[in-house]
């Protein structure tokens, strides 16, 4: 083994146990707080973010949501489109804060309930409660649970049961269809 071969073994080796280390003090974390997690998420709102938290269901027609949002927004919510994988600058995001329904601004998820999946995708073991609702969509024959916002109905992505711990539930969302407002201390 050259030198170089040997210093890219060893940094290696010191990497492997630092990443497993971090990942099983993530889980732990998660696996003690699941319910405060959905519970506390308003700690991560901005105190100066423009949104309120009302769920009670808009009527806005569609037309007038395609003139307020980016094109690949607009085909994800309200043409059900999907958007490529690795494409949203969210699958990088990690500093505390909240996701908000791109069309309304409804919150939907803490940065604390976001996890790397590997997909390409920006994922969620657990949600705000109350603020997305279900349904099963047919469209790739097998069925699957898709989601969306409460207030505008804004499709948002699919469900699956292959999620991490404490839920196990991988809420994969379309980048598009977030808008993230980060977390900023008051003065
Ligand atoms: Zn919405």
């Amino acid at each position: 083994m050259d030198r170089r071969h040997f210093l890219s073994a060893a940094a290696l080796f010191m990497l492997v146990p630092a990443r497993v280390a971090r990942a099983a003090a993530t889980q732990g974390a998660r696996q003690a707080s699941a319910a405060d997690i959905q519970r506390r998420w308003r700690e991560f709102l901005a105190p100066q973010a423009d949104i309120a938290p009302d769920a009670k269901p808009v009527s806005i027609a569609r037309a007038e949501w395609r003139t307020r949002l980016p094109a690949d927004s607009y085909a994800v919510l309200f043409e059900e489109d999907t958007e490529p994988p690795l494409s949203s600058p969210l699958n990088l995001e990690h500093r505390p804060g909240v996701f908000v329904c791109r069309a309304c601004r409804l919150p939907l998820f803490s940065s604390e309930m976001k996890f790397e999946s590997g997909t390409g995708w920006p994922s969620f073991f657990t949600s705000i409660p109350a603020h997305l609702a279900t349904r099963t969509d047919y469209k790739l024959i097998l069925p699957r649970t898709e989601y969306h916002c409460v207030r505008c109905g804004g499709h948002q992505g699919h469900v699956f049961g292959d999620g991490p711990e404490p839920t196990g539930e991988r809420w994969c969302n379309n980048g598009a269809a977030l808008a993230f407002i980060p977390l900023r201390a008051t003065r």
